[in-house]
């Protein structure tokens, strides 16, 4: 029976996940170049140059531009949703269209939001579920763009999952979590080398290795089968629909964290027993 209180507490999980998802799209637009930044220190050091002074660059500083003319973007034209709407999608300053995909972004996470609230109510679970949603997000959309997918966000999603599974705040008991991750790490590190040895190419990254594990964790082992089929899926008919479209990438390679990161959303709307039967286990 859905009551007042259970509308009101999922009301107050969409408003801020409103927000988060303005900060997510921060996160993806930011963290993979902070990461570039790192890793161009990191070599500098090693060669020896020596350190040239950069502006600090992370997810709080410098303000937010256009990427267009530089306008600073001020708050009012950074309300989530809203902005988006009021400004009719431009610039201000220079009438530059702005992308879709960020008000897309937030209306998302305030989706993803509303359902944890609703599911769960204003408890642990709906807390953690709420987390692992925003980062599942941000993962298949950084990988989407950069295909990378950083251990900063994949190894935090896979200890959240095993704290909350020894808090009991998922359905998965802390045995099937730890074999959940190392059946997901394994499973796919083996199909890794399989394939380079076979083909001397690499078909995917460590960090669809660490993905695939934290989704382990989350809905435990026996639901890997099913979410790796499910990817696969999902991957084989956005590549089909990329090839007939004029979607193809450059080198054709298209990265398998989002599908992943769709199949643990399924998990999550579905259910992992609906999942299971779903591919007949
Ligand atoms: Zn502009």
């Amino acid at each position: 029976m859905a009551g007042d209180l259970q509308w009101f507490s999922a009301s107050i999980f969409a408003v801020f996940g409103l927000l988060i998802g303005s900060f997510l799209n921060v996160v993806v637009y930011r963290f993979p170049k902070m990461l570039e930044l790192q890793w161009a220190n990191e070599c500098a050091e090693l060669s020896g140059d020596t350190q040239k002074e950069t502006a600090p660059f992370n997810l709080m500083v410098p303000r937010s531009r256009c990427p267009h003319c530089g306008h600073q973007i001020h708050w009012s034209e950074n309300v989530p949703v809203l902005s988006y709407l009021a400004l009719q999608g431009r610039c201000s300053a220079c009438k530059a269209p702005i992308g879709a995909r960020y008000p897309v972004v937030e209306v998302v996470a305030s989706a993803l939001f509303f359902y944890c609230g609703w599911r769960w109510g204003t408890t642990a679970q709906g807390m953690v579920w709420c987390v692992f949603a925003a980062v599942l997000l941000a993962l298949g959309l950084i990988d989407w763009d950069t295909t990378l997918l950083p251990d900063d966000l994949t190894l935090p999603l896979l200890w959240l999952g095993l704290l909350s599974a020894a808090m009991n705040w998922t359905p998965v008991d802390l045995n099937s979590a730890f074999w959940g991750a190392l059946g997901g790490y394994v499973s796919l590190w083996s199909v890794y080398w399989a394939f380079k040895l076979v083909t001397g190419k690499e078909g995917m990254g460590y960090g669809d290795f660490k993905l695939f594990a934290a989704l382990g964790v989350w809905f435990g082992w026996q639901t890997l089968i099913p979410i790796i089929l499910l990817a696969s899926v999902i991957g084989a008919v956005v590549g089909i629909t990329m090839k007939f479209t004029t979607g193809l990438r450059e080198g054709g390679y298209v990265p398998f964290g989002p599908f992943l990161a769709g199949a643990g959303f399924a998990a999550l709307f579905l259910g992992t027993s609906t999942l299971q039967r779903f591919v007949g286990l």
